[in-house]
């Protein structure tokens, strides 16, 4: 009886032990870094199956690249744009971000363009082999562009002869969502995920605190401000971010897709917040085209997203909901926009 009692006892004691001992997973940080869609990609998980769920996001990260890289001659992308006039079949993967980014174009009037390739390669973006091309050639290529022309039937996409599809403004942001679905089904309940400045966010930080997402100073520095955000997505563009100069004059990647030229502005970044990553970035680039009352008309319409917008004379407006998310530097002069 005693020995029956002291094995009970012995067997308490051992499992005691063992839920004691194991480590608490939820606080073992898995990072991930690598290069993929023109951009350097930083990947951090916390928790039960972090690293295999970073190895599967990084997976279908570089299978997205495949797909919608402009250069390499098997993507869906390299065949649409050199399929001159014919009709081709792509995956679902790219029917899916071509009907996205339609949808966009929509929306935004065309502020969003996603057939604007061939102004952005007349510019030299594509080789950066910079270049201010004339007038003629500037009316020429833009005859080249028009989301209205881009013809899709299932998966069968056709382009007018000459024209090409560029997804560098939305591409990211669409492969962000895949990644933080892809973290979730693993179980992942805190991650912050970088796509070079599309940011997306599983959760809160593993201590409960929320995720502190810098927003950048073109001219170099601290940050402009910081917001606080969690379970959610982000995303900036300005013309600072790519451009080249000649003759004092800047010229910046964001084109303005009815002059043909990069879009000159007087807002020096567009950040969007929302709960979906391919919205922050198509927004974010389209509102940089469209200008401050567009984008605040915009926003009333649409209520599915949030925005911070820094001006070149200093002032930044922030969305009434985003702004107590926001602690801005001293130098900034915030105004709430209100619905
Ligand atoms: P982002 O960094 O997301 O703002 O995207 C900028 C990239 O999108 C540029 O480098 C071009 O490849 C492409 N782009 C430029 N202007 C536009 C536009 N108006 N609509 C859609 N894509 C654009
Ligand atoms: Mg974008």
């Amino acid at each position: 009886m005693r020995i029956r009692i002291l094995i009970i006892l012995m067997l308490t004691i051992m499992g005691t032990c063992f839920v004691a001992c194991t480590p608490n997973t939820k606080h073992i940080e898995r990072t991930l870094d690598f290069f993929s869609m023109n951009t350097i990609i930083n990947m951090i998980a916390y928790g039960d199956n972090a690293e295999e769920a970073l190895i599967a996001a990084r997976s279908r990260t570089l299978e997205l690249e495949n797909k919608w890289s402009v250069r390499l001659d098997t993507s869906d992308v390299y065949t649409i744009n050199h399929a001159n006039g014919t009709t081709v079949a792509v995956s679902e993967d790219t029917v899916k971000l071509i009907n996205f980014s339609l949808e966009m174009a929509r929306k935004t009037e065309g502020a969003f363009e996603p057939s604007i390739y061939p102004i952005v390669s007349l510019w030299g973006f594509t080789t950066h082999e910079f270049y201010v091309p004339t007038e003629e050639e500037i009316t020429a290529t833009l005859d080249l562009i028009g989301y209205e022309k881009v013809q899709t039937n299932d998966n069968l996409i056709t382009l007018e002869q000459g024209m090409s599809l560029d997804f560098g403004a939305v591409g990211k942001g669409y492969a962000l969502d895949e990644v933080i679905e892809i973290l979730k089904m693993s179980g992942i309940t805190s991650a912050l995920i970088n796509f070079g400045g599309n940011i997306g966010m599983i959760g809160d930080k593993p201590n409960g605190d929320k995720w502190q997402i810098g927003v950048v100073n073109p001219q170099g520095g601290d940050y402009l401000g910081v917001l606080s955000l969690s379970n959610c997505a982000i995303a900036t563009s300005g013309n600072y971010q790519n451009y080249f100069e000649v003759n004092g004059e800047r010229y910046g990647h964001i084109m303005n897709p009815l002059t043909g030229r990069p879009q000159s502005s007087d807002i020096i970044s567009v950040t969007v917040v929302a709960a979906d990553g391919k919205l922050c970035d198509a927004l974010a680039t389209a509102i940089y085209v469209m200008g401050v009352d567009a984008a605040i008309e915009l926003w009333r319409i649409e209520g599915n997203f949030e925005l911070l917008l820094i001006m070149n004379d200093g002032r930044a407006f922030v969305t009434e909901d985003l702004i107590q998310n926001f602690s801005a530097a001293e130098v900034l002069i915030v105004e709430k926009i209100l619905k």
